[in-house]
């Protein structure tokens, strides 16, 4: 609170724009290796080197003393999930954040993925995490305020029974990762910062499968629910237009890649 809201130029929009499609092709390479028997540490150092092979910079590692490229958070980690030696197991499902710094500018997405079949609680979880990030994208638009995205993300995650973590907020994105203003994903229509052209979010719905409770493990990093259930995250970085948000991240690599593999395996 107390931070000014910044609003970007066009010129600076399309740099963000460049960072986050770089975040997104990393995490359409993770796609491509995300598996059971993987370990989260493989997943970093592939994404680190695809990053850095693609004039980018991990945008997380070295920031608030964060030692890695991608957070990876499994099953009932929320986020901030460190990677390591640990398999990737059959049923699990695994959020993988992204952020890259390239020309002064920061990109930021999440996607969280099954590993191999997937319950169908698990299926609903995601689907709905991901509506979540669609009606809060909505609402992203000029004269709006901060409080209309997190409702409408909270209404529809409340409205399937899941719980919205109260802790961690989405942001504004620019020359640093988080800028003004905090985007919560709960919130009151018409209340909060108004929203105005030019300002970039990282709108990220972080739904847990039960109570909206979490507690921080002792690596001092990961977070997870307190009730033990899974919790799924997706992210876009997003600028307010007027009318209608201007998505600058993607989920198209990602997505055509998961759809590659599964004819592969049909
Ligand atoms: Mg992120
Ligand atoms: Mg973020």
């Amino acid at each position: 609170m107390g931070k000014s809201v910044i609003c970007l130029s066009d010129e600076e929009i399309a740099l963000v724009r460049e960072s986050s499609l770089l975040v997104g092709r990393t995490l359409a390479e993770v796609a491509g290796m995300i598996g059971p028997g993987v370990t989260t540490r493989e997943l970093d150092t592939l994404a680190e080197t695809f990053i850095r092979d693609h004039g980018g910079v991990p945008g997380f590692k070295g920031l608030y003393g964060c030692p890695s490229t991608l957070l990876i958070s499994v099953d009932d980690a929320v986020v901030h999930g460190l990677p390591g030696d640990k398999p990737l197991e059959e049923g699990s499902i695994a959020s993988v954040d992204c952020g890259v710094l390239m020309n002064e500018f920061y990109g930021d997405s999440a996607y969280t993925f099954m590993i191999g079949e997937v319950s169908e609680q698990a299926k609903r979880l995601l689907r709905v995490t991901q509506e979540c990030l669609a009606l809060g994208i909505a609402q992203a638009i000029d004269g709006n305020r901060v409080g209309d995205i997190g409702h409408a993300i909270q209404y529809h995650a409340e409205g399937h029974g899941y719980g919205v973590v109260r802790e961690l907020v989405g942001h504004g994105v620019g020359r640093k990762l988080h800028e003004a203003p905090e985007v919560p994903n709960y919130g009151r229509r018409g209340q909060g910062v108004r929203l105005k052209t030019g300002m970039v979010l990282a709108i990220e719905p972080m739904i847990n499968g039960g109570s909206k409770e979490v507690r921080q493990e002792p690596d001092g990093w990961t977070i997870v629910t307190r009730d033990g259930k899974q919790s799924a995250h997706f992210e876009h970085t997003v600028a307010v237009r007027d009318g209608k948000a201007e998505v600058l991240s993607t989920f198209e690599h990602i997505e055509n890649v998961l759809r590659a593999k599964k004819s592969i395996l049909n």
